[in-house]
């Protein structure tokens, strides 16, 4: 609870509706360190210390801030880091980097994803003080940090300043780099299909428009492949899968259709081996590029019929890196 002489103090905020009280006491637990050129920083701590955050002074600058005691006077429950580009601290920061003529700042949140945040800062350079828009750039600064503490933010967000002052926001890409959220229905859906494949491999793939994920269930076409062309699919369906090639086309062409997105292609291994294995690398990623950018892999494993654990395999960052994927009970 704010005591009298600090609604006082921050009334004009306290009075906004993405404010109040509460909002208020937000701003309060936010503790921020500011790494950025001395014009930037000072502008940013001005108008966060004002807005009741306190701010971590890097020695060189310390003169020239006003002295501002902090909001709750408790220790600030959140440490949020502002840097120049090139660097990336860990948690939740806000990146400052120059593009062209124009200043760019993305914020990112303590969940958000880094290969994200490193794809969007990774050709922006060390940032300009120019006087004539370090003071807009500092308040800025000063403007996403609280957006952050109020949860007003995205988990990634991003916002330019042109040479001449103008501002603009920027697109967050969305991001492939972690396994989609798939509800608890359509894994057991997927576990069923895949079950009534066994004793070979089954396959499905996941298509999803917004928030909602569907499983379309796959025929393992492998044991046709290698009946008809065994030199060129020497596995049988109890080792491999694939899709019949036409099967896979309709597929493309209705998700794109029904605006749809191939977020996951779904396998299993009936013999109980959990992880994306060498050979799932290879046909995923035959020269080292995945042949789907952006596409999650999913694989379960069954022993004595029986589903045992499942795993994503998500291409990020030069590689296929794996994340355990919680099989509702009871299936
Ligand atoms: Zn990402
Ligand atoms: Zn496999």
């Amino acid at each position: 609870m704010l005591d009298e002489p600090r609604i006082q103090r921050y009334a004009r905020q306290v009075l906004l509706r993405d404010v109040g009280e509460r909002g208020q006491e937000a701003l309060g637990t936010v503790r921020v360190e500011l790494a950025l050129p001395r014009e930037v920083a000072g502008a940013a701590a001005t108008y966060l210390r004002a807005g009741g955050s306190a701010v971590d002074e890097p020695p060189r600058a310390a003169d020239v801030w006003a002295d501002t005691p902090p909001l709750l006077g408790s220790d600030p429950a959140h440490h949020l880091r502002i840097v120049a580009a090139p660097a990336m601290p860990e948690g939740a920061c806000i990146v400052l980097g120059a593009r062209g003529e124009a200043d760019a700042l993305w914020s990112i949140a303590e969940e958000g994803c880094r290969a994200c945040l490193r794809a969007v800062t990774a050709s922006l350079l060390p940032p300009r003080t120019l006087p004539i828009t370090s003071v807009e750039v500092g308040s800025l600064v000063a403007l996403l940090v609280q957006r952050r503490a109020l949860g007003l933010a995205p988990s990634l967000e991003g916002v330019e300043v042109s040479g001449s002052g103008a501002l603009a926001t920027l697109s967050a890409p969305v991001c492939t780099h972690r396994p989609p959220a798939v509800p608890a229905s359509v894994l057991v859906e997927l576990v069923r299909h895949l079950a009534a494949a066994l004793p070979d491999e089954g396959c499905a793939v996941l298509l999803g428009r917004d928030d909602a994920v569907r499983l379309v269930p796959m025929e393992n076409a492998q044991a046709s492949h290698h009946a008809r062309d065994p030199d060129a699919f020497p596995r049988t369906a109890r080792t491999a899968f694939t899709f019949d090639p036409r099967a896979w086309l309709a597929l493309l062409r209705g998700a794109d259709a029904a605006g749809e997105q191939v977020l996951a292609i779904a396998h299993s291994h009936p013999d109980g081996g959990e992880h994306f294995s060498a050979e799932d690398r290879r046909s995923a990623a035959p020269d080292g590029r995945p042949l789907l950018p952006g596409v999650a892999h999913l694989v379960v494993a069954f022993r004595d019929g029986k589903p045992q654990s499942a795993r994503w395999a998500v291409w990020t960052d030069g590689d296929f890196r794996e994340a355990a994927c919680l099989l509702p009970a009871g299936i």
